[in-house]
């Protein structure tokens, strides 16, 4: 065995891999070496999530934020962006285009919009399940424990809340008036109440470390999250970060795996942020570890006005060709389409053994 092998066995049996392992293993550029870590984690993929690619169609249901990430079109000070709040009616139409394609998952994604009532979501969220056969996740940040509960009461199955970074220090300095402390408050009331609980990062934000990043696949493991997205860091001109360097897709990639060896069942995409890059790298995600597509149902003119970073994939494509699109992806990966709603794997993988997977 190489020692490039040991470590990653070692990463993947570990019951919390060490940051310095990780970390070594993200600093990796040879072709040889990354090829052995995408192979470990596809192996690991195929293992606990099979070959069925999951869907999640997202609605965007409004821009409006009253928060200042450092990294975000949608913050509250970019004046330059028209706002909107989609009606009930507009968005449920989109769900029933999102049921006609045999998508069972919606993600109902808003900026934190500080007049989101929650008895209107509460509303939209009993819609949709007394009238299709669909697994609702929510996106809509940091709300309060009642809130969280309401949503969950009317039906909600899953709730999507990105650490970002775990690094408490970098945080606090890309979030202002925002709490660290707070957000993890929030994801440990998701998980009580019940909720499918996903968490995140970005990559390549300005100062933060490879350390860091180990850091995080750290996190993502003792968070014991269902879900977790990775996607590269896109600078938006209207956000304090405009004009920094965007993420690394190899970096992203390679967090993106390690992530999948460390945590194993876990959904995770290959993000729309990994396909808006100079060019489209989500089959590479979906080469290595990844098992989720999330096609935009966010219908126009909004699509266009969701512009969290600028050149995001599919703003200018027609809805329907999403599906010609993923199923040729799968296609070309010798896998397929899971039209199921793909709920956590958590459940029924929770006492695997250690093994090494085949
Ligand atoms: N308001 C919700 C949804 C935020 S948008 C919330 O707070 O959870 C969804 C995700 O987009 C964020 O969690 C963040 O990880 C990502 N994002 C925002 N701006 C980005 C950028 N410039 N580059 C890459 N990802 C970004």
């Amino acid at each position: 065995m190489s020692k490039l092998e040991r470590i990653l066995k070692r990463v993947y049996e570990a019951p919390l891999p060490e940051a310095a392992d990780l970390e070594r293993l993200l600093s990796l550029n040879e072709r040889e070496d990354i090829e052995a870590i995408f192979s470990f984690a596809d192996k690991v993929r195929r293992e606990f999530c099979g070959d069925g690619i999951a869907l999640r169609g997202i609605i965007e249901f409004s821009n409006f934020c009253q928060r200042e990430c450092a990294y975000c079109g949608l913050n509250k000070g970019n004046r330059a962006i028209q706002r909107y709040r989609m009606s009930k009616n507009e968005l449920l139409k989109a769900v029933k285009d999102l049921d006609c394609r045999n998508i069972k998952t919606v993600v109902l994604q808003s900026g934190e919009d500080s007049r989101l009532d929650a008895s209107w979501l509460e509303d939209v969220i009993l819609e949709i399940k007394s009238g299709f056969d669909m697994a609702i996740t929510l996106s809509v940040g940091e709300r309060s424990e009642h809130d969280y509960r309401t949503w969950k009461n009317a039906g909600a199955d899953r709730y999507l809340l990105k650490i970002e970074t775990s690094d408490e220090g970098l945080y606090s300095s890309l979030h202002p008036h925002m709490d660290f402390s707070r957000r993890l408050d929030c994801l440990r009331i998701l998980k009580g109440l019940g909720y499918q609980t996903g968490s995140g990062n970005i990559i390549g934000l300005p100062g933060q470390t490879p350390e860091s990043i180990a850091r995080d696949i750290i996190f993502f493991k003792r968070g014991d999250f269902d879900m977790i997205g990775i996607g590269p860091f896109i600078p938006h001109q209207s956000s304090s970060l405009a004009g920094r360097q965007k993420g690394d897709p190899l970096l992203s990639l390679k967090t993106v795996a390690l992530t999948r060896i460390v945590t194993r069942d876990t959904h995770i995409p290959a993000t729309t942020a990994l396909g808006s890059l100079e060019r489209d790298y989500r089959m590479e995600g979906l080469k290595c570890g990844a098992n989720v597509l999330m096609p935009n149902f966010t219908p126009r003119p909004f699509r266009d006005l969701y512009e969290i970073y600028p050149g995001k994939k599919c703003v200018d494509e027609p809805v329907g060709e999403c599906d010609i699109c993923t199923q040729g992806m799968a296609e070309a990966l010798g896998r397929f389409i899971d039209h199921s709603r793909a709920d956590s794997l958590k459940m029924r993988m929770r006492q695997v053994s250690g093994a090494l997977p085949r």
